[in-house]
């Protein structure tokens, strides 16, 4: 089993999971040549990817998934709150799945337990995926943290993980009242705090690849996300991995 990323940021989102012969796509957010583009750089065409699962209807996961499905065929799973609140943009999807984000389900050699977060999406869920051997977690775009998360989370062998922004950057910085608010409440976005504060208190002795995922690149900085996703794992910083907006990140195997 390994993972990928396409790239991730406030600018598009795209994380693959492998196992066997499937290949999922959780979420979509680069157009349909910059998708190609992406997944040649990991070894991909479009007709290897068996589906694409969405965790909610922001721009920066869906602005592909209308192309990108149209021209590969491939199903769509998301949930009916997700389904109803596409941007007409999105355009006609060939084959949608809608899922239950309580209920787990398959398809093909991985095993997927949805789960609700906390984010200003209609329904937004996150996925946690299993190929019956190793298990990876892919959580991004939540304000806060949840009991369910951390029974369903621990043991992982992979993580790519929210670390948005640094409070103070983000408080202190350019962005206006209202969008400082969003960002920093309730249904907003995990700063490195807060993620790094779920990390410490998860079991995480499995664990062989973290990636710190979704940074704004106004309001965070690598090093910072790498320092305090460090300190919550007893690591050091450089065996943080920080998934890039433009280069994502390369192919993390799961042994
Ligand atoms: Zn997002
Ligand atoms: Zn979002």
């Amino acid at each position: 089993m390994r993972f990928a990323s396409l790239g991730s940021g406030s600018r598009g989102n795209a994380t693959l999971v492998q196992a066997g012969s499937t290949t999922l796509l959780i979420d979509c957010g680069f157009g349909l040549a910059d998708t190609r583009r992406r997944l040649g750089r990991l070894g991909l065409e479009l007709s290897d990817l068996t589906a694409i699962l969405l965790t909610h209807e922001h721009g920066d996961h869906v602005a592909g998934v209308g192309p990108v499905a149209r021209a590969g065929g491939m199903p769509v799973w998301a949930t009916p709150g997700t389904l109803a609140a596409l941007a007409p943009q999105v355009g006609e999807l060939p084959h949608v799945r809608t899922i239950n984000c309580h209920a787990p389900w398959e398809i093909g050699d991985l095993s997927i337990t949805p789960f609700p977060v906390p984010h200003d999406g209609r329904e937004s869920c996150q996925y946690l995926l299993s190929d019956g051997a190793r298990r990876f977690a892919a959580v991004t775009d939540l304000g806060h943290t949840t009991a369910h998360m951390a029974a369903l989370l621990g043991g992982c062998e992979g993580l790519l993980f929210e670390c948005n922004h640094d409070r103070d950057l983000l408080l202190g910085g350019p962005y206006p009242p209202s969008l400082k608010r969003r960002v920093d409440g309730y249904l907003g976005h995990l700063s490195n705090a807060a993620a790094a504060a779920f990390i410490g208190g998860l079991d995480c002795r499995r664990l062989q690849h973290f990636v710190a995922a979704h940074l704004s690149e106004q309001n965070n900085r690598p090093e910072l996300a790498q320092a305090a996703m460090a300190g919550a794992l007893g690591c050091g910083a450089d065996w943080i991995a920080v998934a890039d907006q433009d280069l994502g990140i390369d192919w993390c195997e799961l042994a």
